[in-house]
């Protein structure tokens, strides 16, 4: 790799929201292929890249609970949603010219591949971009806690969060003006000051195995960039 500062291998969480763009629902073309091209990019700078993507977009177990739907049924509902997701993602991918393939934790496997770690090493040092899809394949857990594990399973050197703010503040920028933005932050101060960035579950894995996150906004074109060159950008939490 030709990579700067060591960062050799990253695994991206985008969330299901982030790809709904303008709409109310579904999956927004034009951010499907704007953040295909940032991929792209990682990859022509020589660094490994995998994607871990949310369904949030379409169904989550919780809010189709709520409505009546047993929660186990729910979440597999929610799980097939993110397979949908990282087919789009996929799509969008191929047409900015990177070679992709998408691994599930739930078998459907006339559509896309099984998820096998050591088979996802051997893409990603190929330089295809592995997305990973349908999260842990089990209920009650979300995508942040799939990104956490896929990053440290892959050995991954940094996770990145991709949110719509530019990383952690001390109370929401969008109402408070007093906001400040976090340079650095610990984990356990995440934990504490119940900073809602990702569920405590995707916190504690990444805390107890030393994995680096950064929290960046993925609005901010070229931000993706900028963080792979080694610029300090959006939120440590390490
Ligand atoms: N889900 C699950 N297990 C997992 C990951 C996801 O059951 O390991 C289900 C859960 O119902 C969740 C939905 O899939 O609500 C979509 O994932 P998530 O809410 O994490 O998506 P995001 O918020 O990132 O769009």
């Amino acid at each position: 790799s030709n990579a700067p500062h060591g960062i050799r291998r990253v695994l991206l969480k985008i969330s299901g929201e982030a790809l709904l763009g303008e709409l109310d629902y579904g999956i927004d073309p034009k951010v499907s292929s704007r953040i295909a091209a940032e991929v792209a990019a990682v990859i022509e700078a020589g660094v490994e890249i995998g994607v871990v993507v949310g369904g949030g977009n379409i169904f989550r177990g919780k809010g189709l609970s709520a409505s009546g739907i047993d929660r186990v049924t729910g979440d597999h509902m929610g799980m097939l949603a993110t397979v949908m997701n990282a087919l789009a993602m996929q799509d969008a991918l191929e047409r900015a010219g990177v070679t992709t393939r998408v691994m599930s934790a739930v078998s459907v496997r006339e559509v896309c591949e099984d998820y096998i770690r050591r088979r996802a090493i051997r893409h990603l040092q190929k330089q295809r971009a592995v997305i990973f899809a349908a999260g842990t394949g089990n209920p009650f857990f979300t995508t942040d806690t799939a990104a956490s594990l896929r990053a440290i399973e892959i050995g991954a050197d940094l996770m990145i969060k991709a949110t719509k703010v530019d990383g952690i503040y001390t109370a929401d920028p969008m109402t408070d003006p007093e906001a400040r933005r976090y340079d650095h932050i610990s984990y356990d101060e995440v934990i504490e000051r119940k900073l809602q960035v990702m569920d405590t579950n995707a916190i504690v894995l990444c805390r107890d195995q030393s994995m680096p996150i950064r929290i960046i906004n993925l609005n901010q074109p070229g931000e993706l960039q900028r963080l792979i060159t080694g610029e300090n950008v959006g939120t440590l939490v390490g």
